[in-house]
């Protein structure tokens, strides 16, 4: 059946391929974004399509729509991006769910919100089911971030609790591909740019900290499956590939893929709380949804260079200052 889909966040990474997935499958699609963490030509190609709708609007305000289904992934991801207005990111985070929360409410969508394997903090936990309730600094520089997805996800349940809102919460672990934004400051992205300009890698602290690292397009397949899984199954449910590296690791590879000369250094300590471990405890995606990742890092490693060989870097923001 085709539907009426807001897209919060639309032109981000994630987001346009989502729209791209939901354009191609013929349904009504509506994007949602500010632009704070991204650009028009994430969704330029979808511009002319006659079911594709772009609209600049903050979550943290109000909006009437009338929707079927709604993606709420507005919120900046990277480090760097969400703590440039900490702030601001909170206020995304939880305002933005009460809006979306209140849209879907008023007119019975479904709702769908992507939550984030940072609720887990520096998990001592490993790997990460859904159960573990996570070791997070509610006060530290990540705590906007954090605190605000868990924050988040308690109006999803309380929504559902008190108003049968029809929830659907995905706790999405590392994803990379193409449309990252080249200077978002995450490793994948910082690693590539540099191997790709032979400039030294910068590990920070030694490099054995780890992270498991999902191909854009399982996590969008995991993403639909969750959106169309069965009535009463709310999650939250983790989402990611639970093939675990060390971000040495990650360098080598992105070094060895890319043909680069490029020397691999501790450029900086470990940032403050900046996780040791995480790898996603998959069983209850497999279970309810039928999904596992299937792009092997290598594989999706490749496609994400050659997205970055095929942009010009001038046509993008600078990097955040303050990471
Ligand atoms: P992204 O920064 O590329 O996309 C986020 C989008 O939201 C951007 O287009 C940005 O402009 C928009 N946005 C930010 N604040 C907004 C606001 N107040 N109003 C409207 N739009 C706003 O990041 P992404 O990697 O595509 O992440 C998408 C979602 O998935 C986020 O909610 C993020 O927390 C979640 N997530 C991503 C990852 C990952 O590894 N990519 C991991 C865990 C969770
Ligand atoms: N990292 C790194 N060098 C970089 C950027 C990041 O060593 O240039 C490390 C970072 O300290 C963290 C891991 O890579 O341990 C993943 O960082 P990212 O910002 O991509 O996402 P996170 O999983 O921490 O949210």
């Amino acid at each position: 059946m085709l539907k009426r889909i807001l897209v919060t966040g639309g032109a981000g990474f994630l987001g346009s391929h989502l729209c791209d997935r939901l354009v191609r499958s013929g349904h009504d699609v509506v994007c949602l974004d500010n632009f704070f963490t991204s650009q028009k030509s994430n969704v330029e190609h979808l511009l002319d399509c006659r079911n594709f709708e772009l609209i600049r609007h903050d979550v943290t305000e109000p909006i009437v729509l009338e929707v079927d289904e709604i993606f709420n992934l507005a919120c900046p991801a990277a480090p760097g991006h969400y703590q440039y207005n900490p702030i601001k990111t909170i206020k995304t985070s939880v305002l933005g769910a009460i809006n979306m929360l209140g849209l879907a409410k008023r007119v019975h969508a479904r709702i769908l919100h992507a939550s984030t394997s940072e609720v887990y903090g520096d998990p001592s936990v490993h790997p990460q089911p859904e159960s573990y309730r996570g070791n997070v600094n509610p006060i530290g520089p990540r705590a906007c971030y954090d605190e605000g997805k868990r924050a988040a996800e308690t109006l999803m349940f309380d929504y559902h609790r008190q108003n049968k809102v029809d929830i659907k919460v995905i706790r999405i672990f590392n994803t990379y591909g193409p449309r990252m934004h080249p200077y978002d400051g995450r490793v994948v992205s910082n690693f590539i740019r540099q191997a790709l300009a032979g400039e030294t890698i910068t590990l920070y602290g030694d490099g054995s900290q780890s992270r498991s690292f999902c191909f854009v397009d399982d996590l969008i397949d995991g993403m639909l499956a969750m959106m169309n899984a069965r009535d009463g199954f709310t999650g939250p449910v983790n989402l990611g590939n639970p093939t675990e590296f060390t971000i040495r690791e990650l360098a080598e590879v992105i070094v060895e893929a890319s043909g680069s000369s490029s020397r691999i250094e501790q450029s900086r300590e470990l940032p403050e709380d900046d996780p040791l471990q995480r790898k996603p405890d998959i069983s209850l995606a497999k279970q309810e949804l039928d999904w596992e990742p299937s792009i092997p890092l290598r594989e999706g490693i490749e496609k994400t260079i050659e997205f970055f060989k095929s942009i010009d870097l001038s046509t993008y923001r600078a990097p955040t200052p303050n990471y």
